[in-house]
């Protein structure tokens, strides 16, 4: 099979338009070609009225031509390569038995697939998750939203599925790929119900309710092989003999024995990581952000991108993606962006306010949100490593306070915020946050410096979206956690520096920052544990 890159065809091209264009392309004649695949479908929208569709294709010959001839003939242009093998080849097999059971704390999209590849090779992990199974934490989460009464087990942040599971459910991530694990996630995640056009939209989506279901088949099939799977199982101690993990200790004193722990516990596991420095894993303090979520009309931004293309299906609602950087040495971007979305409460601890962003499949809500975060480093907060979930915490409580400390957050038009008005109310945007917003001065809700920031880079972004810093624009507060203020360091075979047997993985552990680069990694932690287990026996 060919693949060829590059490919550019106007967004109102025609169905015969692709076996067109790889004719020509590739001097074929038509009964040369037996059929293509779309590998992957972007559009580029820099000119927002001539929208063009970028296409990656795999091209298979038919039976007669000769491939590796036609490769050779256009060996110099890099957009027509040999397709790669992108198939998932598992690291190991286990081939007799091995008594011991690797264990898996957290049952995000990192212990997911960690859980799923160790089953798949036949090492029957123990999962050890301290939320409820999705259904029910569906149940608490949608409880706190309406009736403001949170669970501190069962909530966005802990529960099966992790803190995505109540997303936009992007799935696409940065992070370099050579063996094509993303590919692995996704062919699991369609084979859980997922949408086939995730494998080939460059900007694959399935939103909050599809996620969901295809946990819950999941959780199944690692079940089936031989996995065990226990909710409400909060891991409160870890055993450590000599640098060696030798168990993990449950709440309510259960320990379960074993050299392989897989540490995939999501970036707002405070209580477990001030655990984890008792014990004296190596931590560190890292990089985060802090900000406000801001929300606009989403038909203003699928003007802004789109222009006379807006509404177009092959484009869906419109995204965005924006930087600035300010004179204060600081940077502004917008983060977790939710084209079609809400914005939602996203604590994890009593009597502090957190947001976030989510959408459903159909991205459909009236209202387009993203995070507008000032970048912050350990400089900020100096000390101990855990001083960033300090930080964090004193700006969620203050956050909750000055929302009322009723868990309604508190929010300012963009108008009002950047004149420093005061409270004001809001305009055409009506704010999505439940369980609802206290109109207020928001530059007490962040450092000043995070304040300036942002109230420098909104009119500069007005300049790449043409609406953004529109006065009835809202913001909602605080921001806090876009990432793990906390490293927990490992070396080159995937344990912690200090601590032979524990694999700190996913976004907890500093190593991921999003779904699929969080499934990425517990892929690639789970490959470093079955090799440790398996070279071990
Ligand atoms: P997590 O998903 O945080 O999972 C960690 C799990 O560990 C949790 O279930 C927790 O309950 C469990 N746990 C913690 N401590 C313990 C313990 N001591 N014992 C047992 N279990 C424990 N990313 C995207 O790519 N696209 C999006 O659209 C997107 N939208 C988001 C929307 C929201 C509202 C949120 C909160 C996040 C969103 N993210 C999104 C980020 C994404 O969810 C995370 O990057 C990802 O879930 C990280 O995966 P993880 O498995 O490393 O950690």
């Amino acid at each position: 099979m060919l693949r060829l890159t590059d490919v550019k065809l106007p967004l109102d091209h025609n169905d015969q338009a692709i076996n067109e264009y790889i004719l020509e392309r590739l001097s074929l004649k038509p009964e040369q070609l037996a059929e293509y695949t779309v590998f992957r479908r972007g559009y580029d929208a820099r000119k927002r009225n001539v929208i063009i569709l970028m296409y990656t294709l795999d091209v298979t010959l038919a039976d007669g031509v000769n491939e590796d001839a036609l490769l050779a003939a256009f060996e110099k242009d890099q957009h027509v390569r040999a397709t790669p093998d992108m198939s998932y080849k598992f690291v190991a097999e286990k081939t007799e038995e091995i008594e011991q059971r690797p264990v898996v704390i957290g049952f995000g999209p990192c212990g997911l697939f960690t859980a799923l590849i160790l089953a798949q090779m036949g090492l029957r992990p123990i999962v050890l998750e301290r939320g409820k199974e999705v259904r029910e934490r569906t149940k608490d989460t949608f409880g706190f939203w309406r009736k403001r009464e949170l669970n501190p087990e069962s909530n966005v942040q802990f529960g099966e599925g992790g803190a995505g599971t109540f997303s936009d459910g992007k799935l696409y991530s940065q992070v370099k790929d050579p063996k094509f694990h993303a590919r692995k996630i996704l062919t699991e995640f369609v084979k859980a119900g997922a949408p086939e056009e995730i494998m080939y939209l460059s900007k694959p989506h399935i939103g909050t309710f599809k996620l969901v279901t295809m946990i819950e088949r999941m959780r199944k099939d690692i079940i089936e092989l031989g996995g065990e799977i226990r909710f409400s199982a909060r891991v409160d101690d870890i055993l450590i003999e000599n640098d060696q993990v030798t168990g993990v200790e449950l709440a309510g004193g259960e320990i379960i024995e074993t050299n392989h722990v897989s540490l995939a516990i999501g970036h707002s596991a405070r209580d477990t990581f001030e655990m984890l420095q008792k014990r004296g894993v190596y931590l560190e303090a890292k990089p985060f952000s802090i900000g406000f979520r801001i929300e606009h009309k989403q038909a203003a931004i699928d003007d802004a991108r789109f222009g006379k293309n807006a509404g177009n299906p092959l484009l869906g609602a419109a995204d965005y993606k924006l930087v600035h950087h300010c004179k204060n040495g600081r940077s502004v971007y917008s983060f977790c962006m939710c084209p079609g979305g809400t914005v939602v409460a996203a604590t994890s601890e009593e009597g502090h306010v957190v947001t976030n962003g989510m959408s459903q499949y159909s991205r459909n809500e009236m209202n387009a949100n993203s995070a507008i975060v000032v970048g912050i480093t350990p400089e900020d907060y100096p000390g101990n490593p855990l001083a960033g979930i300090d930080l964090q915490r004193k700006w969620e409580k203050n956050a909750f306070v000055i929302g009322g400390s009723n868990y309604d957050a508190p929010g300012q038009t963009v108008g009002d915020f950047l004149s420093g008005k005061g409270e004001g109310e809001f305009g055409d945007v009506v704010p999505s946050y439940k369980p609802g917003l206290k109109f207020t001065d928001l530059s007490k809700t962040l450092p000043p410096f995070a304040v300036a920031a942002i109230r420098e880079a909104i009119p500069a972004f007005e300049k790449k979206i043409k609406g953004f810093s529109a006065k009835d624009a809202t913001l909602t507060g605080v921001e806090t956690r876009t990432s793990s203020p906390v490293s927990i360091k490992r070396g080159r075979d995937y344990q912690s520096i200090s601590t032979k047997g524990l694999f700190p993985a996913g976004e907890g552990a500093g190593y991921a920052g999003g779904i699929l680069s969080a499934g990425i990694d517990g892929i690639k932690v789970a490959e470093a544990m079955a090799l440790s287990m398996l070279l071990k026996e």
